[in-house]
C-alpha cells in the first residue's frame, strides 16, 4: 500500500534532523507524493526553532517541484491539562499542526487519568489536526474512552513509522489504538516522522502494523488521494 502524503516530517531547522525543506520536497516529489507536511519541533523542545520561524512558513509557495507543502508543527503537549506550547494566532496560520506527548517537554508522571485528560482537551483543540505518536507507555491513556473523542471531533489519530525504530515500548499500544480506531471508524494518518529527507514516505512499519490487524484502508486518510485533498477542502487549506 502506498501512501500519498507524509504528514509529519522535520527538517534541519528541528536542529537534531539533518535535511534542509527543500532536500525534504525533493525527497518527497521523487517518491511522487501529492504532500509533505513540515512539522519542525516547536520552542519547548531543546534545540527548536522560535515563533518567528512558524510565523514566517507563509514565505514557503503551496507547491514547490508540483509537491504541496503543508506548513505545520509538532507542537508539544507541556501540561496535564493539554496546553501546547505555541501561541494559538501561530497555530491559526499554519495548515497543519501534530500535538504530541515528549518526555523531554512533559515529565512524566505515569498517571493514566492525567493522560486522558490531557488528550480530551486536546481533542477539543480546533487548532490541531493529528494525534501525534500517543502510544508512547510513560503517557498511556484511557485508550478506549479518549479515541472515540478524536473521531468525535475530525482528529486523525497518527500511526508512526519512526515508533517502530525509536519507540519499541510503544508499538503494543499502537496495536491497541489502531484496533481502537478500527472499532470506532476513526480516521488515521500514517506518517514517516522522518528526520532525513531519505526517510520521506518510509511507512512500512507502520502499514504492516494495519495489515496485521486487518485495518480498513478507507479510514486510513493519506492512503487515497481524493480522500485526502475533501480533508484539505473542508479545513479550507488551500489544494489549488
Ligand atoms: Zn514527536
Ligand atoms: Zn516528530
Amino acid at each position: 500500500m502506498n501512501i500519498i502524503a507524509d504528514t509529519h516530517c522535520h527538517s534541519l531547522a528541528s536542529t537534531h534532523a539533518y535535511s534542509t525543506i527543500e532536500e525534504m520536497i525533493n525527497a518527497a516529489s521523487k517518491k511522487g507524493l501529492y504532500a509533505i507536511a513540515i512539522t519542525d519541533h516547536a520552542r519547548t523542545m531543546a534545540g527548536a526553532p522560535g515563533k518567528w520561524y512558524f510565523e514566517n512558513l507563509c514565505v514557503i509557495p503551496d507547491y514547490v517541484n508540483k509537491v504541496r507543502v503543508l506548513k505545520g508543527i509538532e507542537a508539544n503537549i507541556c501540561d496535564y491539562n493539554g496546553s501546547l506550547d505555541e501561541d494559538e494566532f501561530v497555530l491559526s496560520k499554519l495548515d497543519w499542526v501534530v500535538a504530541s506527548m515528549h518526555e523531554i517537554t512533559l515529565k512524566p508522571n505515569f498517571d493514566i487519568d492525567a493522560c486522558t485528560n490531557a488528550w480530551l482537551n486536546i481533542a477539543k483543540n480546533p487548532y490541531v489536526n493529528v494525534i501525534g505518536h500517543s502510544g508512547v507507555s510513560a503517557f498511556a491513556y484511557d485508550y478506549e474512552r479518549v479515541i472515540k473523542e478524536f473521531g468525535r471531533n475530525g482528529k486523525l489519530v497518527e500511526i508512526n513509522n519512526t515508533s517502530f525504530r525509536v519507540r519499541h515500548d510503544a508499538i503494543s499500544n499502537c496495536k491497541k489504538i489502531a484496533k481502537l480506531c478500527k472499532k470506532y471508524s476513526v480516521s488515521v494518518v500514517v506518517n514517516s516522522d522522518a528526520h532525513f529527507s531519505s526517510q520521506v514516505g518510509e511507512v512500512d512499519k507502520a502499514i504492516g502494523l494495519l495489515k496485521e490487524i486487518e485495518f480498513p484502508r478507507e479510514l486510513i486518510l493519506n492512503a487515497n488521494l481524493e480522500r485526502f485533498k475533501n480533508y484539505l477542502e473542508n479545513k479550507s487549506i488551500n489544494i489549488d
